[in-house]
């Protein structure tokens, strides 16, 4: 059994873009700048924003948190967005999901500008990935990848079962992985909480990748994988405990695997480090600098 250290990959890849930050700055410009929206005081979603604003410290850029109250209206929320997205000093936006009911999250996405859309949820850029074209990939789906590469993890020509069907995790890392990007060319098969459990089983059963992100831990089994599998775990579960745990078993999983990442440790800092990426890229887009 391999470990795939998001920690390790993730900042191997954040000294890489604070380098590349360094010399552009050295160059006379200004550092590349991150907005992050948060509404309300959910608890995740604090320390998701607080490990997003740091990790942007330690990559050289900028970052400015807007905090709004749980009251906030939608309307209020969308003329903030609108703000941010003619404000030239800022390169890319996140608006921390979930947010409040009274608000429609997939239209507060759909107002952020495709250019400053670094979490890769606006639907130009999520159309743009599946086409194959150039864009900001949803972070998570993105980090995985990037992991998978860092630990050179064969992947073209392997067949990868998803389980879960999420805009954010499932649905973009099916369609990523599938096609023919750098990392791709996968077989995939992508499954949902109507999939009927034999044919769960079926499908994870012979899978050479399985990849699950449904948010319920111990999902994962034992018998539901082969020998010599690699296991990625997306899920983040708090337990009553406190303790953070993943969709795996992984204690009982993780001695079939060839391949398995860790939670705490795993897909949640690579998909911080894939944030960084993409912020990145809409910098050197914003500069022509690509
Ligand atoms: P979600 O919570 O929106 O939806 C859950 C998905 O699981 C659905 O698509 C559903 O069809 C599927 N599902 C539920 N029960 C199932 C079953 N019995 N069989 C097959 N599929 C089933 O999904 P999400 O937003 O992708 O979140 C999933 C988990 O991943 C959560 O624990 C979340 O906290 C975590 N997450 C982690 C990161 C990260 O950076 N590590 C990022 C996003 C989400």
């Amino acid at each position: 059994m391999n470990l795939l250290d998001g920690k390790k990959c993730a900042d191997s890849l954040i000294a890489g873009i604070a380098k590349q930050v360094a010399r552009h700055v050295d160059f006379g410009l200004r550092k590349p700048h991150m907005t992050v929206v948060l509404v309300g005081n959910h608890a995740p979603s604090e320390s998701y924003v607080k490990s997003k604003v740091t990790t942007c410290t330690l990559s050289g850029f900028e970052s400015n948190l807007i905090r709004l109250p749980e009251t906030v209206t939608e309307k209020e929320l969308l003329w903030l967005i609108q703000q941010i997205n003619a404000d030239a000093s800022t390169d890319g936006v996140i608006v921390q999901l979930p947010l409040p009911k009274q608000i429609n999250a997939q239209r507060v996405i759909n107002a952020i500008a495709p250019e400053k859309d670094i979490d890769g949820f606006h639907p130009t850029n999520f159309g743009r990935m599946a086409l194959g074209q150039k864009a900001f990939r949803p972070a998570t789906a993105y980090g995985i990848c990037k992991l998978l590469q860092f630990y050179q993890v064969p992947v073209a020509g392997k067949h990868c079962v998803v389980i879960g069907r999420s805009n954010i995790v499932g649905k973009p890392i099916s369609i990523m992985l599938s096609n023919d990007f750098d990392i791709g060319n996968a077989t995939v098969t992508l499954t949902h909480i109507e999939t009927p459990r034999e044919l769960l089983l079926d499908e994870t059963r012979r899978a050479d990748i399985v990849i699950v992100a449904v948010g319920i831990p111990g999902f994962v089994t034992p018998d539901m994988v082969k020998d010599g599998v690699t296991l990625i775990d997306v899920g983040i579960n708090r337990l009553e405990n406190g303790k953070l745990v993943g969709d795996v078993d992984f204690a009982a999983v993780a001695p079939k695997c060839e391949w398995i990442t860790p939670v705490p440790g795993g897909v949640g800092r690579m998909t911080v480090a894939a944030l960084m990426i993409n912020t990145l890229m809409a910098y050197q887009n914003n500069f022509e600098l690509a």
